[in-house]
C-alpha cells in the first residue's frame, strides 16, 4: 500500500504528497467518493508514507518495517474501523479516544482510519466531535465515506475533505490489462461495468459476465421469432428469479444502447460490450430508430416496475408480448 502502487487519484495524492513534502498535513481528513474506488487504500498510503522509515521524500517505500506492518494491518499505531454498514457505537469511539491520547509506540504518528464514518450515531459522532476540536498533536484521523453528506456539519468543518472520483473507463481498462493479464477488448467490458472502480474491475468474474450478455443477446433477440405460448413459457421461468430478470433486462438495456449509440456515432470505443457489433449493425438494420427507442421505454419501464415490487410474472409477460409483436 503505497501512493506509488494506486491507479489513478492523482489529484488527491498531489495533495497529499504536497502536504508531506511540506509539513502542512491537516490533523483530519475526509476522503469522500463512490465506494470501491481505492479512498481506503489511499488512507493506508497516507498512513504508510506519513509512518514510512526510509529516509528521503515521505511518500511510502513499501519495505521498511513500518511499511509492512502497516500492509499487513499489524502497525500498533495504526488502527482502522470498518462500520461494514452497521452502526459505529460511543463505546468504540471512546476506546480509540483513549488510544489516540497515547503517545505513538513506534511511528511518527497515531493514524485512525474510519470506514463508513457516516455509521456513526448522533452519540458517537458527537464524542468524536470533541476529538476533532481538541485533536492531539501526534494525531492524523482519516474519516472514509461514500456518503459526507450523513456526517455532522460540525464534524465535515473540522476535516480537510478531499473527493475521489471515479475513474476514467480508459484507465481502469489499462489498469486490468496490466494486472489481470487481460486483451484489450475484454478489459474494456469489464471497465465499462465496473463504473470506475477497480475494486470492482478487479473482482468481477469475467467469463461468467460474457455468457450472461451471450444469453441475454439470445434472448432479446429472438423475441420476435417465438410463439406466443412459447413466449409465455418462458416469462413463466425467468419470472421466478427475480434478480435475474432483473439483471436480464438491465444487460438488454445495455444491449439496445449500444445499438443506438453505434447506430448514431459508428464509434466502437463508445459500446459496453464491442464484442455484441454485429448483434447491434443487424438490429439497426432490422429496425427503424422509432422502433429501438419504443423498446426501451419498454425496458426501462419495466425495470421501474420491478423496483416498485410489481408482480414479475405481469411485467415479464407484458414486455415480452410487446417486445414479441
Ligand atoms: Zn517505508
Amino acid at each position: 500500500m503505497m501512493f506509488a502502487t494506486i491507479i489513478g487519484h492523482e489529484r488527491p495524492i498531489n495533495i497529499l504528497t504536497r502536504a508531506l513534502a511540506n509539513n502542512t498535513l491537516a490533523h483530519a481528513y475526509i476522503f469522500s467518493g463512490q465506494a470501491g474506488i481505492g479512498k481506503k487504500l489511499a488512507a493506508f498510503a497516507l498512513a504508510a508514507a506519513v509512518n514510512c522509515r526510509k529516509a528521503g521524500p515521505r511518500t511510502g517505500c513499501g519495505e521498511c518495517p513500518s511499511c509492512r506492518k502497516i500492509a499487513s494491518g499489524g502497525h500498533p499505531d495504526v488502527h482502522l474501523v470498518e462500520s461494514g454498514g452497521e452502526e459505529i457505537k460511543i463505546d468504540r469511539i471512546r476506546e480509540l479516544q483513549s488510544d489516540l491520547a497515547l503517545k505513538p509506540f513506534e511511528g511518527e504518528k497515531k493514524i485512525l482510519i474510519i470506514d463508513g464514518a457516516e455509521e456513526m450515531n448522533a452519540a458517537s459522532a458527537n464524542a468524536f466531535l470533541k476529538t476533532l476540536e481538541e485533536p492531539p498533536g501526534d494525531a492524523l484521523i482519516i474519516l472514509v465515506t461514500s456518503m459526507p453528506q450523513g456526517l455532522l456539519p460540525t464534524i465535515r468543518s473540522r476535516c480537510q475533505e478531499i473527493r475521489f472520483l471515479p475513474l476514467s473507463r480508459q484507465t481502469l481498462a489499462h489498469a486490468l490489462i496490466e494486472r489481470r493479464g487481460l486483451s484489450e477488448e475484454d478489459a474494456w467490458l469489464l471497465a465499462a461495468l465496473a463504473q470506475g472502480s477497480m475494486g470492482r474491475g478487479l473482482e468481477m468474474d469475467l467469463e461468467q459476465e460474457k455468457a450472461a450478455r451471450e444469453e441475454a443477446a439470445l434472448l432479446w433477440t429472438g423475441l420476435a421469432q417465438t410463439s406466443p405460448v412459447e413466449l409465455l413459457s418462458r416469462a413463466e421461468t425467468l419470472a421466478k428469479d427475480r434478480e435475474g430478470l432483473e439483471r436480464m433486462i438491465d444487460m438488454g438495456i445495455e444491449q439496445l444502447r449500444d445499438a443506438l449509440v453505434l447506430r448514431e456515432t459508428g464509434d466502437e470505443r463508445l459500446l459496453v460490450n464491442v464484442r455484441g457489433k454485429i448483434l447491434y449493425e443487424q438490429r439497426a438494420e432490422q429496425f427503424p430508430l422509432q422502433r429501438m427507442f419504443l423498446d426501451m421505454d419498454l425496458l426501462t419501464g419495466s425495470r421501474v416496475l420491478l423496483d416498485r415490487r410489481v408482480s414479475a410474472q405481469l411485467v415479464v409477460e407484458n414486455l415480452f408480448m410487446k417486445l414479441g409483436r
